[in-house]
């Protein structure tokens, strides 16, 4: 769907990592308590593939990085055990066009993907629980479905028609493909225009939404 004209959109459904925040940013030092407590040596695991685990379990959700390395249950079962008793203090604050956005009158839904826990405490950490009307964490260890789902259950509930609402993210795997899929209007934001094959529906800050 070609996606210049927002005259008819009502409501946003954002991503958070890397679409309000840079994943990034934050300090790996946060994790490592929760890494090291992994003991992947104990499930086989070499060293080199622990830092391998370890450094993808920073930037990407750790359902992707489970099924990646194949994780046993329990070793998946101990990283949500683990993570849900960890006080995260991230230090993170929202990109700086992330204002622009809130001055927008858009209703404005969070769907983002993560270990609940791990989810729920940089939405704090960022300040911006009070910013939407819905905050729906796909956990893939909590309900099947995922984004597609997260979206349908929006639309549904919050009564909205199709071409009223607008996905925004970055991963083209994840929320594009799942606004794709259910046919909802999206752009993605590409803060380095580096998605040439997204040219109709690429933003590179918020500050495009006009
Ligand atoms: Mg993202």
């Amino acid at each position: 769907m070609y996606m210049r004209d927002l005259s008819a959109i009502s409501t946003l459904i954002l991503d958070l990592d890397d679409t309000i925040f840079p994943t990034r940013s934050i300090s790996p030092a946060h994790f490592r308590e929760l890494f090291d407590s992994m003991e992947f040596e104990k499930y086989g695991y070499s060293g080199t593939t622990t830092r391998q685990i370890i450094a993808d379990l920073w930037r990407l959700p750790m359902a992707d990085v489970a099924q990646m390395y194949k994780f046993p249950e329990e070793l998946v079962r101990r990283y949500h055990t683990t993570a849900s008793r960890t006080d995260f203090q991230f230090d993170i604050s929202p990109y700086a066009d992330y204002s622009y956005l809130l001055n927008l009158t858009y209703h404005r839904h969070l769907v983002t993907t993560g270990t609940t826990p791990v989810q729920e405490k940089k939405i704090d950490a960022l300040g911006i629980r009070g910013d939407f009307g819905r905050i729906i964490i796909n956990d893939p260890y909590i309900f099947d479905g995922g984004k597609l789902h997260c979206f349908e259950t929006i639309l549904r509930e919050e009564k909205l028609e199709r071409e009223e609402v607008l996905v925004i993210g970055d991963n083209p795997d994840s929320e594009i493909a799942a606004a794709i899929q259910a046919n909802l209007p999206y752009l993605i934001i590409d803060r380095s225009l580096n998605a040439p094959d997204f040219d109709n529906n690429r933003i590179s800050s918020f500050t495009d939404l006009t």
